[in-house]
């Protein structure tokens, strides 16, 4: 049996202004998006804010559930609501960030598997990578060049066939 090994590569940093521009307005973008968050359950926020290659940005926040099941994540209902209100457009960017009165959350925030799931089938669709920026309330930056770097051994047809 052989030994492989997974390496993934980010970027980190804690100073906002080392990114550009359009990705510091789309970190805002998804400050913004907490206000709209419905989380009474958990008293967890997320904003999310996904950028087209169209330049629109289209955000996203948690909205949960009494039904926990039906609850969604934020950067899934940017990312779905990006894609069904422009199906045609390429999704570049998506910034995600959260916030709790619970505890200090001093580490960016991590997309959950379903989240990695669905960023990877659509990276997919659109053959072109999708930068995922993880910001931290207290400034701390998390950056992937793709999103299948969160998500090695992604399950879609293609990466099964020979
Ligand atoms: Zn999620």
């Amino acid at each position: 049996m052989q030994i492989k090994e997974l390496k993934t590569t980010y970027y980190e940093t804690d100073n906002i202004n080392e990114l550009p521009a359009d990705e510091c307005k789309l970190i805002n973008r998804a400050i913004e998006a907490l206000a709209s968050s419905y989380a009474p359950y958990s008293q967890f926020r997320v904003g999310a804010a996904a950028l087209l290659d169209s330049g629109e940005i289209i955000i996203g926040s948690n909205q949960e559930n009494s039904a926990s099941p039906v609850c969604i994540c934020g950067e899934r209902v940017a990312m779905f609501s990006a894609k069904a209100q422009y199906p045609d457009s390429q999704i570049l960017k998506i910034a995600i960030t959260a916030k709790t009165d619970k505890f200090v959350i001093d580490n960016p925030v991590s997309p959950c598997g379903s989240c990695r799931q669905a960023l990877a089938e659509i990276e997919e669709r659109q053959s072109l990578p999708i930068k995922v920026i993880l910001y931290s309330p207290t400034g701390k930056i998390y950056s992937f060049d793709s999103a299948k770097i969160l998500l090695p051994l992604t399950f879609n047809e293609n990466r099964l066939k020979k």
